[in-house]
């Protein structure tokens, strides 16, 4: 029987190191435990698989120690904050339950390293609702693609080839006759958006701060509206209503933004032009937006925390039932402010995604290979699930959970394992 000490190639390996969550990679061992794919990757799956097995000592005040000890201190630090925070948060479904557990005994608020993004979708949701779609949909239906803002290839790398360029359809589309438009941003790699045949992306560009005028532009012209400038963010107004026709006339539109891309004040309102004016255009044909996220398990935190609580992330456990509040629980107002006292940081995917600087008591579990400029005073290596363990992870579209095998043998602890060691410590 073949063991994670022999070398081997593995099958339909799922990739957790962005939202798409692509799960036909071919990934190699070797005895030592090195993983290299060998099969459909892309620059960010092969940085995160080739990262080399290591498993470093928890340590304490810098110093090397015992995980016991580790596991101690964390837990006497929790047990002495009055309002801990528990940020980050990057990890799989089974270890955001745990998360989640100790948080409530805790009394911690909880927030996600992309929330930033992640909150100007949900205001949205709760604000108006939306009419969105999933990853399949697109790659069996889409006729018209619109992308808004969003450098979709740097975030999320195979996505044309996963759900807009996919040579088969469930329904027999000609998927290389499927039309490309990129609504602003500048400077962004379009490449990806050229068809099969040559065809070149429509690229419609704008300055990031113009955005929000130009989509309430497009929002009114699909509304019937009359517009009397001829040009919005430096687009003009023609080439706007030549796109809000081709909107109209398409049989299945999709427009796609990552929240975390839309990086300007009060872009929530851009997005609610999105999803409202996707409504508005389903009165006589087919649209649906497309919000894109999931990467560093953003999905998972806000899924758990949602069937847990009630609510997303930016929840606090301070008055002993969730609580939540986008603005009051972010992670930089609870530092800001001073009202947490104590800051727990998980980032088990990804070794640079390191914590906000603070003076308070912290502890990180990280990844083994994350390196810290300020010491914390406790530093726990976990396993990267999808490697290290097995998990659980939710896809960009939120509806779809994929497992995560492990794939190697790896002296490392899982996050939960930690976290309920720190709960019964307490
Ligand atoms: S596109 Fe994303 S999920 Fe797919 S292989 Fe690359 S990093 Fe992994």
């Amino acid at each position: 029987m073949e063991t994670f000490a022999q070398a081997g190639t593995m099958d339909s390996v799922t990739c957790p190191f962005c939202g798409l969550l692509c799960d036909d990679l071919s990934v190699e061992r070797d005895v030592a435990g090195n993983l290299n794919v060998a099969k459909n990757g892309c620059h960010k799956s092969i940085t995160f698989f080739s990262r080399a097995p290591q498993a470093p000592s928890p340590r304490v005040d810098g110093r090397t120690v015992e995980l016991k000890d580790a596991v101690a201190k964390a837990a006497k630090i929790l047990g002495n904050a009055r309002h801990p925070l528990i940020a980050g948060l990057g990890t799989e479904v089974q270890g955001m339950r745990a998360v989640m557990s100790l948080a409530d005994k805790a009394g911690a608020a909880l927030d996600h390293m992309n929330s930033n993004g992640f909150m100007r979708n949900i205001q949205v949701v709760q604000n108006s609702g939306w009419q969105i779609c999933t990853l399949t949909e697109v790659r069996n239906r889409v006729d018209l693609l619109v992308i808004v803002g969003t450098d979709v290839v740097s975030l999320f790398p195979r996505f044309f080839e996963r759900v807009v360029w996919n040579r088969d359809s469930m329904f027999d589309q000609n998927t290389s006759a499927r039309e490309v438009v990129y609504l602003g941003g500048r400077g962004i790699d379009t490449s990806a958006g050229v068809a099969p045949d040559g065809r070149k992306p429509d690229v419609l560009p704008c300055d990031p701060e113009h955005m929000p005028d130009v989509m309430a532009a497009l929002r009114a012209l699909l509304a019937g509206k009359k517009l009397h400038a001829t040009e919005v963010g430096g687009i003009a107004v023609a080439e706007l209503e030549k796109l809000a026709q081709r909107l109209q006339t398409a049989k299945y539109s999709v427009i796609a933004w990552a929240a975390g891309a839309l990086n300007f004040p009060h872009a929530e309102l851009t997005v609610q032009n999105i999803t409202e004016l996707v409504k508005t255009l389903n009165k006589t044909t087919r649209s649906s937006g497309l919000p894109l996220g999931g990467n560093e398990g953003e999905m998972n935190a806000n899924q758990v925390s949602a069937w847990i609580s009630g609510y997303p992330v930016r929840t606090s456990y301070a008055r002993a039932y969730p609580e939540h509040d986008p603005y009051h629980f972010s992670t930089d107002h609870l530092l800001s402010s001073g009202e947490a006292d104590a800051m727990l940081w998980v980032s088990s995917f990804n070794p640079d995604r390191v914590p906000p600087k603070t003076d308070l008591p912290t502890v990180v579990f990280g990844h083994a290979h994350m390196k810290l400029e300020q010491e914390p005073a406790v530093f726990i290596p976990v396993g990267t699930p999808g490697a290290d363990h097995n998990g659980i992870m939710f896809r960009s579209d939120n509806v779809v959970s994929l497992p995560l095998d492990q794939l190697r043998d790896s002296a490392l602890p899982s996050l939960g394992e930690v976290l309920t060691a720190i709960e019964q410590a307490l």
